[in-house]
């Protein structure tokens, strides 16, 4: 049988540990018999970005921007450990957090559902898009502990030297705390088009939230620049294509978020965001089964696995052990970027594979087969649990 063919290259970040296994198993095994990949490879695995001073992660940014779409393995954000495990000459930033600062990305994190894994929540039959603002706030913050008698205020000094002072406190009685955040607009509306832009391309609506009855100006703002962009840029897309946008306070967002069947993006400030997205993963049943994909505001997508390099399993590999790690994520990840690629190049055939790839992944886990994770969790009669390899090789027979 001819094999696809593709037009313009895919951007290809391999990475490390079991993750980097996996990407092997699911070319050779999934991808590579059926489609003549056009990749641009990076190596983002650690030894050669610290071989490269971390050049390599900067140039695969770079290359997303150029050709628009990306995949990503997991990789390792170096730690302490690291530093000795594979003898770095830095402690090299998170590669996410690199990408994400060259597209000025969001990300959106979503899970693939399947029969046999129930949420906690049982009305969620269809899956919560989470985007969460990935700039500001108190992850950029300055903050202090304060004695007794201090006399703490927000201080301004405009372009022309002119000072603003606002009291935060006065400490008369006891000592404290303080803390100073801030955004800035063009992150916020990078933010707000990169999630109307999603909403477009995947047919969901967008629920937006905050606090902004406590937080008139802060929360307030971040409610203004997204009506605004809504209005001038998206609403009569949106009304077009029949979907929505809406803004609601956060306390109501939650409880409208738990009655709900699923179906939307919900775009949560950073906080809101961080905290929200591990709740939502866990009530869904498996951080293996969550997706995640970088959206820039321009249009450009990186897509890969919400989890990690699965270190504890690559060690069990090393030494010659039988592992059972699941792959779905990953192959979602290739699935998303495939399918990208096809649309934006006119290609329906390389889409169909894509469609045909995750439908025989879903169909794999429903006839019962599936990664141990999946098999503790999973309601199913008669499942098996199976190690890395064999699952893999079960999506190819039902792909074939
Ligand atoms: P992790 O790789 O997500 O794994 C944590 C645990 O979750 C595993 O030990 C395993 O539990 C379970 N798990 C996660 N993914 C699984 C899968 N696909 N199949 C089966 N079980 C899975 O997190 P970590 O161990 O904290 O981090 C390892 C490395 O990943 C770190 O160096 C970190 O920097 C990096 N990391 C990278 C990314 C990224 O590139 N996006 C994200 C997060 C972490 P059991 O051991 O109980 O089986
Ligand atoms: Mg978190």
């Amino acid at each position: 049988m001819a094999k696809i063919q593709m037009k313009t290259p895919l951007v290809e970040m391999d990475g490390d540990e079991m993750t980097r296994v996996i990407w092997k198993m699911i070319k050779d095994i999934l991808i590579l018999p059926y489609v003549d990949l056009k990749s641009e490879y990076y190596d983002l695995g650690l030894e050669y970005r610290n071989e490269t001073n971390d050049r390599v992660t900067i140039d695969s940014a770079e290359a997303t921007k150029k050709y628009g779409v990306a995949v990503k393995c997991a990789t390792i954000t170096p730690n302490a450990a690291r530093m000795t495990e594979y003898n770095l000459k830095e402690m090299w930033k998170s590669p996410n957090g690199t990408i994400r600062a060259i597209l000025d990305g969001t990300v959106f994190r979503a899970p693939i559902l399947v029969k046999g894994i129930t949420p906690y929540i049982p009305t969620w039959t269809k899956p919560i898009t989470i985007a969460r603002h990935a700039y500001g706030d108190i992850y950029k913050n300055s903050e202090m502990q304060v004695d007794a008698g201090s006399k703490c205020e927000l201080v301004c000094t405009d372009a022309n030297g002119k000072e603003t002072r606002q009291t935060i406190h006065n400490f008369t009685k006891s000592g404290g705390i303080i803390q100073g955040v801030h955004n800035v607009d063009s992150s916020i509306a990078s933010f707000a088009r990169s999630c109307f832009n999603y909403a477009l391309d995947t047919h969901q609506d967008v629920w937006f939230s905050s606090k902004d009855t406590i937080s008139k100006k802060y929360d307030h703002h971040f409610k203004d620049i997204f009506a605004e962009i809504y209005e001038n840029e998206y609403k009569a897309r949106f009304e077009e294509a029949g979907i929505e946008y809406f803004y609601t306070l956060i306390d109501d967002a939650v409880a409208r978020v738990i009655r709900s069947e699923g179906g939307y993006i919900w775009a949560c400030k950073n906080y809101d965001g961080d905290v929200m997205s591990d709740m939502v993963a866990t009530a869904y049943g498996s951080l293996a089964m969550m997706t995640s994909v970088l959206v820039s505001p321009d249009g450009v997508y990186e897509y890969e696995a919400a989890h990690g390099t699965v270190q504890r399993h690559y060690y069990k590999y090393l030494k010659g052990e039988t592992t059972s790690t699941n792959s779905v994520a990953t192959i979602f990840a290739w699935t998303g970027a495939l399918r990208k690629r096809g649309e934006m190049d006119g290609l329906t055939d390389l889409v169909e594979f894509a469609d045909k790839l995750e439908s025989a992944t879903i169909a794999t886990i429903e006839d019962g087969v599936m990664t141990g994770d999946l098999a503790m969790i999973s309601k199913l009669e008669n499942k098996q649990k199976v190690d890395t390899e064999t699952f893999l090789r079960e999506v190819a027979k039902r792909l074939a």
